[in-house]
C-alpha cells in the first residue's frame, strides 16, 4: 500500500556520528550501522482499528530519530513498515461499531498517514499490508514446514517454539514471565492440543464471519507475528539492522519473529538489535485501548493544535522510559516554540556550531532527544539574551540551526 509524503530532510554543514543504540536482547548500546548496502530497519506497524494516540506517535518517532541520525552520519536508510489489516482486534472492533472491516481498516490507516504526515515522520519505503502480503505469509509457513517446526492442531497450523535454540534470547525472559502474559498479548496459552503453551498460531483455519483467503494451507487467514517474520524478509532480508517497537512487543511478538525467521533462515540472526519505546501514560494508567485513556493525535490536530508542538512535547521524554502525558507539557512545547521563533527570527545568534555538534551528538548516543532539546534551548537563551547578555556573534546562526531542528528532530519551524 502507498505509504505518506515525506518531509523534505535538509542536509547539514557536518557528517553526524556513528549510531548507538540500546539493544533490549544483549541489555546494552550496540553501534548499529550498515553493513553492506543501506542501514535497514523494520518497525512494527499499526492495527488500523481506531486512531493514532500519543503511544504510536512517540513510538514513530522515536524511529524516526534513528532514521535521521542514520542519514545524518552518511548512510542511506531502507524502512519497512507494515499495517496488521486483518487480525482478532480489528475484526472484533468492526463487528462492535457494525462496519465493514476493510472499510474500517482503510480509513484508520488513513488517517494514521496523515497524522504521521503531519507530524513530519519520515515514511517508510515500503509500507505493507497483512492483506497484501498473504503470499508471502504462505511460503514462509510451508518453509518452516519443511524444517519441521509447524503443527496441526484441528485445521490451525502453529509454530514450535523448542524448533529455535535461541527462542527467548530477544526478551531474556523465564517461561513463567512468558506465560504471565502472553495470553494478554494475542497468545492462547491454554489451547489443548498445543505441544508448548507457547507455541504460536501461524495460519488460522476460517472461522464462520471471519475473513479467510484460499492458499495451499487451507482456507484461512495469516497469524499475527508471521506477517512481520515475512515481511522483513521479502523486504530486508535475511538479516537487517534494527528491529523496533514499542516495549510491549519485546514479548511474545519480536521473540516470535525472531524465532520463526532463524528456523527458516537457518544461520542467520533475525535483527542485529532490537529497540524498543517504552510506554505512554495518562490519568495513571499506560495509554491503552482497554482503558479507554487514549489521547488521539488527530483529536489534537483538530483542535489546531501545531503538530511541531505535539512532537517536541514527546521529544522532550528519552524514548525508552514509560512516561506521563499531561496537557501541560503540551502547553509548555507551544511557549517553547514561540521562542525558538523569536530566536531563529534574529538571523543572527549565538554561535550555531557548538548547538550542532550537541543536537548530533546526543541523538547519536542512544536517541537522546531530552539532551538535544536542552542544547537548543541554551541556543534559544543565549540568543535572546536571557541572561541579560544577547549573543549574536554568528551572523548565519538562523539559517543553520533551523535545518539542524529540521534535519535532526523533525520540527520545522
Ligand atoms: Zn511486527
Amino acid at each position: 500500500m502507498h505509504a505518506w509524503t515525506a518531509p523534505e530532510v535538509p542536509g547539514l554543514p557536518v557528517a553526524g556520528p556513528s549510531v548507538q543504540v540500546h539493544d533490549t536482547a544483549t541489555g546494552g548500546l550496540v553501534t548499529v550501522a550498515p553493513h553492506d548496502g543501506p542501514a535497514r530497519m523494520y518497525v512494527c506497524g499499526i492495527t488500523p482499528y481506531d486512531a493514532t494516540h500519543l503511544g504510536h506517535a512517540a513510538t514513530y518517532i522515536a524511529f524516526d530519530l534513528l532514521n535521521r541520525a542514520w542519514r545524518a552520519a552518511g548512510h542511506d536508510v531502507a524502512y519497512v513498515q507494515n499495517v496488521t489489516d486483518v487480525d482478532d482486534p480489528l475484526l472484533e472492533r468492526a463487528t462492535k461499531v457494525g462496519v465493514d472491516w476493510v472499510a474500517l481498516a482503510e480509513r484508520e490507516t488513513e488517517l494514521f498517514r496523515q497524522d504521521m504526515a503531519a507530524l513530519r515522520v519520515i515514511p517508510p519505503d515500503h509500507f505493507v499490508g497483512a492483506v497484501e502480503s498473504i503470499s508471502l505469509v504462505v511460503d514462509l509457513v510451508q518453509r518452516l514446514d519443511a524444517a519441521g517446526s509447524v503443527y496441526r492442531v484441528d485445521d490451525d497450523l502453529y509454530f514450535s517454539v523448542t524448533a529455535d535454540d535461541a527462542f527467548g534470547e530477544i526478551s531474556g525472559w523465564d517461561r513463567d514471565q512468558m506465560l504471565a502474559v502472553f495470553g494478554d498479548r494475542g497468545g492462547d496459552p491454554e489451547r489443548p492440543g498445543k505441544k508448548d503453551p507457547l507455541d504460536c498460531v501461524l495460519w488460522r483455519a476460517e472461522r464462520p464471519g471471519e475473513p479467510a483467503w484460499d492458499s495451499a494451507l487451507g482456507r484461512g487467514r495469516p497469524g499475527w507475528h508471521v506477517e512481520c517474520t515475512a515481511i522483513a524478509l521479502q523486504y530486508l532480508g535475511s538479516t537487517f539492522d534494527v528491529q523496533g517497537g514499542g516495549s510491549d512487543l519485546v514479548f511474545p511478538h519480536h521473540e516470535m519473529c525472531a524465532s520463526e525467521a532463524q528456523v527458516a533462515e537457518p544461520g542467520h540472526r533475525f535483527a542485529r538489535a532490537y529497540v524498543h519505546a517504552g510506554m505512554v501514560g495518562y490519568d495513571g494508567e499506560k495509554m491503552s485501548k482497554s482503558r479507554g485513556n487514549l489521547v488521539f493525535v488527530s483529536a489534537l490536530r483538530n483542535s489546531d493544535i501545531d503538530p511541531a508542538a505535539i512532537r517536541l512535547a514527546l521529544l522532550r521524554h528519552h524514548y525508552r522510559d514509560d512516561w506521563e502525558w499531561t496537557d501541560a507539557e503540551l502547553w509548555a512545547a507551544v511557549d517553547t516554540l514561540a521562542d525558538w521563533r523569536r530566536a531563529l527570527a534574529l538571523g543572527a545568534g549565538a554561535p550555531a556550531g557548538p548547538v550542532v555538534s550537541a543536537v548530533l551528538e546526543a541523538l547519536a548516543d542512544d536517541l537522546d532527544a531530552p539532551t538535544a532539546l536542552e542544547a537548543v534551548d541554551s541556543w534559544v537563551a543565549a540568543t535572546l539574551g536571557q541572561d541579560g547578555l544577547a549573543d549574536t556573534s554568528d551572523p548565519d546562526a538562523a539559517t543553520t540551526v533551523y535545518r539542524l531542528l529540521d534535519a535532526s528532530l523533525g520540527l520545522a519551524l
